[in-house]
């Protein structure tokens, strides 16, 4: 982030804009929505600015900029559409000490102005730090229809209302109560009118008021393989109204931003082979919170019931009296099987499909290995890096063909994902040279669907 985006106070302070063209106009009408006291400098200016200046609206000073006409401004742009006069006004802005824009020229201005969309006092600035100004109006495009239009009269109404709201205890009760007044009861009777949202607040509070304290409760949440695209509607919600998210160290820092801003994040769990949070300690750490009366989130890869002992943080609920429930998500399989344009069954070639995991408490785990050595059988391997050569051994050793193919997919749908076609008789040599950090899937019996239709080209690591 080079810019770092804060909303200016502009109340009763300076705003001077050099230019009288297109490029000042347009700057204008943004300030005018704003308090400032507002300066146009410009030798021939706009009638619509001469007339903001009859109005009284603007102080309007016709003449080229001279130094010292930007002395305690808070805010300048120079918007002459001429680069020459631009340059000569900003650098007088500049030494004025006035934060300096420069209109289209992202290297000579201190500031960006973002898109905006209005819902005064709420305000949603897009920027994109000059990257992508498409992208800016699309998003402003996409807020404007989704934010309802009486969204800035419910904000100012709530406002008034902020000194009542503190009869609630502060915390989650009052979140809750303000949490319903604007996504739920406030549009509801703004829709009947503005004057039918005070007395609407007014029996949302005396319902709130009235209401036992919310219990704890813990939610398993499948956080899905990495791409917070792939995240359920659900698990999105709960994120935003959690107090504390327990999650995983493979759980993605994209998934974690949607966390609510005040949720407190704890990691927990293990990391391959290396330190780990035992699960007594995280046990513990649910059921607390869930007895202090705290929202939680558990919040594990993929999906909570695959290879993510649940059941025993599920037994330590229950035995403490902690409700809870379970919110599925997609395990790294079907991410992974996904990536190679495969499918995880498929008619005439297996009609089952297995989740291994390649260690297991005693070490490296034993399976039906002579059915998985069957022709057409599929296999997804969890934690598998390490076990390539016993599965390899193994498998080989119950009949499966040296040329089986075998596809690893590293950080399966994240932007660093990486695809590894090999087949069996190469897996531990193609796996130890691929040097593999991330977390990664082993299918076995799957080639990427592209490797399949030209057998000799390996997918580029
Ligand atoms: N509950 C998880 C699995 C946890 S076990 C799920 O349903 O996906 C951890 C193993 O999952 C890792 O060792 C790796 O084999 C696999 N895994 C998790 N995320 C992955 C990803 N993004 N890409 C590839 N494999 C992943």
């Amino acid at each position: 982030m080079k810019h770092f985006p804060v909303f200016l106070a502009l109340e009763g302070r300076r705003a001077v804009i050099a230019g009288g063209g297109e490029a000042a106009l347009a700057k204008l009408r943004l300030l005018l929505k704003t308090e400032a006291h507002i300066t146009v400098i410009a030798a021939g200016p706009a009638p619509e600015i001469m007339a903001l200046a009859e109005e009284g609206r603007v102080a309007l000073i016709e003449r080229a900029m001279e130094p010292g006409d930007a002395l305690c401004a808070a805010l300048f742009y120079a918007a002459h559409d001429d680069d020459a006069e631009d340059a000569r006004t900003a650098s007088l802005a500049k030494a004025d000490g006035a934060l300096t824009g420069w209109v289209d020229n992202l290297e000579q201005s201190q500031f960006i102005t973002p898109a905006i969309v209005d819902r005064d006092p709420v305000t949603v600035a897009i920027g994109t730090e000059g990257a992508a100004p498409v992208l800016a109006r699309a998003i402003k495009a996409d807020l404007e229809a989704r934010l309802p239009a009486a969204l800035g009269a419910l904000a100012r109404i709530g406002k008034a209302f902020r000194a009542r709201a503190e009869a609630l205890a502060k915390g989650r009760k009052r979140r809750d109560f303000w949490s319903d007044y604007y996504f739920r009861d406030g549009p509801e009777a703004a829709g009947q009118g503005e004057a039918a949202v005070t007395p609407a607040l007014e029996r949302l509070l005396a319902r709130h008021l009235d209401e036992a304290p919310r219990a704890g409760h813990v939610a398993f949440v499948g956080a899905g393989p990495g791409d917070p695209e792939l995240l359920t509607l659900k698990a999105r919600r709960l994120l935003h109204e959690a107090d504390v998210v327990i999650h995983d160290r493979l759980v993605s820092a994209e998934v974690l931003e949607l966390a609510r801003r005040e949720a407190r994040l704890v990691a927990v769990g293990k990391e391959g082979f290396g330190p780990a949070t035992p699960q007594a300690e995280i046990n513990r750490l649910l059921v607390e919170h869930a007895l202090a009366g705290d929202q939680v989130v558990r919040l594990k890869s993929g999906d909570p019931g695959v290879f993510g002992r649940l059941d025993e943080e599920i037994d330590a609920c229950t035995e403490a009296g902690a409700d809870y429930s379970i919110v599925p998500g997609i395990t790294a399989a079907s991410a992974a099987v996904a990536s190679l344009g495969q499918s995880l069954t498929k008619r005439d070639r297996n009609s089952s499909v297995r989740f291994l995991t390649g260690h297991d408490m005693k070490g490296f785990a034993e399976h039906d290995w002579k059915a998985l050595a069957r022709p057409g059988q599929v296999a997804a391997v969890y934690m598998g890096k390490k076990s390539a050569r016993f599965v390899q051994g193994r498998l080989m050793m119950h009949g499966a063909g040296p040329a089986t193919p075998v596809s690893i997919v590293e950080n399966a749908s994240r932007t660093d994902q990486r695809i590894l076609a090999t087949h069996l008789a190469a897996l531990p040599e193609d796996l130890a040279r691929a040097d593999l950090a991330g977390p990664a899937l082993m299918l076995i019996g799957l080639a990427p669907r592209a490797a399949e239709a030209a057998p000799d080209k390996e997918i580029a690591l």
